[in-house]
């Protein structure tokens, strides 16, 4: 039986044909005319004022940080259920991140946010205090957790109320919106100062690796561009006033890049139907569920966390031991953030829930080429695990 991986690209779009002028042209490094392009439709596509590339996600977050000017030695709030990377940026800036719990959509919990933001903070001539640590906390990064979009209403009023910048991890979420009252959408990404996407192999749409920051600022996108092209600030002459990276993405990633989003709705319906039948074919499965799109909201579907109750024999490691026999790659969810020994000295407010779902979320195969009948491949092997007759 084939091998059934959870996420892989799809690269059947104009990718070669780009690819293949950009060797053609010559112009393979980090400038380019795919560049520009690619930044510019992606600024389109979401509805921002402006956008600059960079080599992944995590460059993104980290620049963004730096350009918000984070501080050493201060807190950033960051979601205990998120990658790595959301708080590994954190210590690249020489600051600690705080991790705060999630709700039942996976996301950032925003009652427990203003509860710890009115009761164990105080405002400081410095900025908001954190009574606990007694550092100064200068910024929130909220994660669209699989794609779904976070309480970003909820959490820019409070930025606003207690002065912190927000950069949005929306690496998993590009193309994920708010339905707004009058009909219209407001993407993930474009409501903090800034926000921040990845094109890795396994994100919606993938330059191999590659991310985006984009904001509706223009001096804060001259700020990024600037740090992530080496801070110079002579062109003949190289002169550096501060120290910058070399974050570029390059014009032959861009190209691909460029491709990819050409595709991007027909992406997004795919992954919104498969995760319809899923859910379908396994509705008759009291111990499953899905973690459910907030309301008002549309999802870029990019993983369709499975919620797995533990009963009996049956649990989610033992679902996905079951899955893997049968050639299906499956994915728990990432080990908490507050649990990780990088962030051993850092503080977290009361985390409940995603210790309780810590061992039941599991992600199963998602990718934007998947078929009708892998999905149906899928749903049968976990029919199959819990003794039921398979429904297709
Ligand atoms: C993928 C991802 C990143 C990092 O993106 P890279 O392009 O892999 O560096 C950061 N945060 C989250 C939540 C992600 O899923």
């Amino acid at each position: 039986m084939a091998y059934l991986p959870l996420s892989v690209p799809s690269l059947k779009g104009n990718e070669l044909r780009y690819v293949s002028d950009c060797i053609a042209t010559e112009w393979v490094s980090s400038v380019g005319a795919y560049v520009s392009q690619f930044e510019k439709k992606l600024a389109e596509y979401v509805n921002a004022n402006f956008a600059v590339a960079c080599v992944n996600g995590t460059s993104a977050l980290h620049v963004s940080l730096l350009a918000s000017g984070i501080q050493p030695q201060g807190e950033v709030i960051v979601p205990t259920v998120s990658f790595i990377a959301t708080a590994n940026v954190v210590k690249y800036c020489s600051a600690y991140p705080l991790f705060m719990d999630c709700d039942d959509g996976l996301n950032l919990d925003v009652e427990k946010l203003e509860f710890f933001l009115k009761n164990h903070c105080e405002k400081t001539k410095l900025g908001l205090r954190n009574k606990e640590t007694g550092r100064i906390i200068q910024a929130i990064i909220p994660v669209h957790v699989f794609g779904y979009p976070a309480d970003m209403k909820t959490i820019v009023r409070l930025a606003t109320e207690y002065h912190l910048t927000v950069i949005e991890d929306a690496t998993e979420s590009l193309g994920s919106h708010y339905l707004n009252e009058d009909g219209g959408k407001k993407f993930t990404g474009t409501l903090g100062l800034i926000g921040c996407f990845s094109f890795n192999g396994n994100k919606l749409i993938t330059t191999g690796g590659g991310g985006m920051m984009v904001t509706q600022d223009q001096k804060t996108s001259q700020r990024l561009k600037y740090l992530t092209t080496q801070a110079k600030d002579d062109e003949l002459y190289f002169v550096h006033n501060e120290v910058g990276y070399n974050y570029r993405l390059t014009n032959i990633q861009a190209a691909v890049g460029l491709a990819q989003l050409e595709q991007i709705d027909l992406f997004i319906e795919t992954k919104r139907k498969n995760l319809s039948l899923y859910k379908k074919l396994l509705d008759n499965i009291e111990e499953l569920s899905f973690i459910e799109e907030p309301k008002n909201t549309r999802s870029n579907c990019w993983h369709y966390a499975l919620i797995v109750a533990n009963s009996g024999e049956k649990n989610r490691d033992g679902l996905m031991a079951c899955l893997k026999e049968n050639h299906i790659e499956s994915r728990p969810i990432w080990r908490s953030l507050h649990c990780q020994k990088p962030f051993h000295d850092s503080f977290s407010f009361h985390i409940e829930k995603a210790n309780y779902y810590a061992d039941k979320i599991l992600n199963i195969p998602c990718s934007s080429n998947l078929r009708e009948t892998d999905v149906e491949r899928v749903a049968a092997c976990i029919q199959k695990y819990y003794g039921r007759h398979s429904r297709t």
